[in-house]
């Protein structure tokens, strides 16, 4: 690849967030010999697997002034993958027989999650590069460096230069709501600020989204409410089925109408009057503290222009995002997105020129498009996901994603969607597990 973009000798990369992208970004870079200062808002590493039972004032999370709680888990959350597809490529996510107060099922509790992290942050000596309970406030282009403005829990505020900044900040923190009138009496609650099942107890709840986050917290609450409604949109409009495992569930086509005396209407015409409707309905990108004077936007939850969803092109490779595509092998990804900006930042793997960056933007824009796939959905990677590993192994010399992790991650969804009561603890795909700790022994030897 030829590159009008010199490597920056003897760079200082600030990396924004120590949860899993940002630790698997501090170890790539430090990797590549470059000079990391991770910052932190909270006073440990793992980012959204720790777990807390805060939720933020005001339910649906809309007060633009709130106090953020950065975790969106719930109390009862297992992962919603297998564990062998789930880690980093050469820190594999295996049961410790050694430490009794760890989960060793293959969907572990999310502390499992956390623990993994904290082992990962341990055993690469990450946390020496992470200023905890440091939030970021501002990050501003000046002079081809970037300005990092920051707070620490005493109030004392951070400004310094860098030559590079990576954002790792998370994606899951800023609600996306679907629009009830004001007129509906009920409560409403957005999953981010969902932990327990319990101020559900005897409601007739409704909730807005079926897939990893609707399916699980429609079964926490069935557990204790009088009836769970759920309305999808993935449904056909006439379906009205009781969900399998439990007697008071039901999944209905879409939410008609809703109206003052509390009823729901849904599209299959059936009404419920509802005390709470819960939103299990996604998040929004969020870079409040980044300036890049109007370059870098977030329209209808596309964050562009970036090249390969990482790189601006006009300010490559001094800004950069890890984690931004979802669908995907979420801590894999992040490996390799970081691989490939710090072999960029590092000099040994060089960009495209502005321009031919910018060209293959605006040929992946048109391409979705053309295939009327929506805005909001440009970094859904999904199937694209692998095409997209092996582009990024190509470029900094790092080995293809494997067989096993693939068809583990397409067959883990696949259960998800057809066995949501059951996905968790029954499988058939003995084989590759067996193929993932084939390819953990070799790690080792
Ligand atoms: P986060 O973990 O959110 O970390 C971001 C970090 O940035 C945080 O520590 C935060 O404090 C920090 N930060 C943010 N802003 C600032 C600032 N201004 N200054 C300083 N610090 C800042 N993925 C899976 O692979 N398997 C699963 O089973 C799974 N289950 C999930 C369940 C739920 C309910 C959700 C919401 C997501 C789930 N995911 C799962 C996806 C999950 O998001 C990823 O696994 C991953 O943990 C995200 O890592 P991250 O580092 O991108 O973000």
């Amino acid at each position: 690849m030829s590159s009008r973009h010199n490597p920056i000798s003897s760079c200082r990369v600030a990396v924004i967030g120590a949860g899993a992208a940002g630790l698997a970004a501090a170890r790539e870079l430090r990797r590549e010999d470059l000079s990391v200062v991770v910052f932190d808002r909270e006073k440990q590493v793992g980012g959204l697997w720790v777990y807390t039972p805060h939720v933020e004032p005001d339910p649906l999370s809309l007060d633009p002034s709130r106090t953020i709680v950065h975790s969106s888990l719930y109390e009862s959350l297992r992962t919603n993958l297998p564990r062998e597809c789930m880690g980093f490529s050469d820190f594999p996510f295996v049961p410790r027989p050694d430490d009794e107060s760890r989960d060793p099922r293959r969907y572990p509790r999310h502390k499992e999650v956390l623990a993994y992290l904290q082992d990962f942050a341990r055993e690469f000596n990450l946390e020496e590069m992470v200023r905890f309970e440091t939030e970021v406030v501002r990050v501003g282009l000046e002079d081809k460096k970037w300005r990092v403005k920051s707070r620490n829990s005493d109030g004392i505020f951070g400004d310094e230069i860098f030559d590079a900044v990576v954002v790792c900040n998370g994606h899951y923190v800023e609600p996306r709501i679907a629009h009830i009138p004001d007129s509906w009496p009920g409560k409403q609650i957005h999953s981010h600020n969902y932990r327990v099942p319990d101020p559900f107890k005897d409601q007739v709840v409704v909730v807005i989204g079926n897939f990893a986050s609707g399916a699980d917290i429609s079964r926490d609450i069935a557990a204790v409410a009088k009836e769970v409604h759920i309305a999808s949109k993935t449904t056909a409009s006439d379906v009205y089925e009781k969900l399998p495992g439990l007697n008071n569930l039901w999944l209905h086509s879409v939410i008609e109408s809703t109206h003052e005396d509390g009823s729901v209407v849904f599209q299959n015409g059936k009404v419920v009057h509802a005390d709470t409707i819960v939103h299990c309905t996604g998040y929004k990108y969020s870079f409040p503290f980044l300036d890049t004077n109007g370059y870098v936007n977030v329209d209808d939850n596309c964050v562009g222009p970036l090249y390969k969803h990482v790189f601006p092109p006009a300010l490559a490779p001094g800004l950069s995002f890890i984690g931004l595509p979802w669908n995907v092998l979420q801590f894999f990804m992040f490996e390799y997105q970081s691989k490939w900006v710090a072999s960029v930042l590092s000099g040994r793997v060089t960009l495209p020129t502005q321009d031919k960056m910018m060209e293959d933007v605006v040929a992946f824009y048109a391409k979705l498009e053309a295939m009327g796939i929506p805005k909001r959905y440009t970094h859904r990677l999904g199937e694209l996901q692998v095409e997209y590993y092996n582009w990024i192994a190509e470029q900094c010399g790092c080995l293809p994603v494997e067989h096993w992790r693939e068809q583990e991650h397409y067959l883990g969804l696949k259960r998800l969607c057809t066995q949501s009561d059951t996905f968790r603890d029954q499988w058939d795909d003995d084989h590759l597990i067996a193929q993932a700790y084939e390819d953990f022994a070799k790690l080792k030897q």
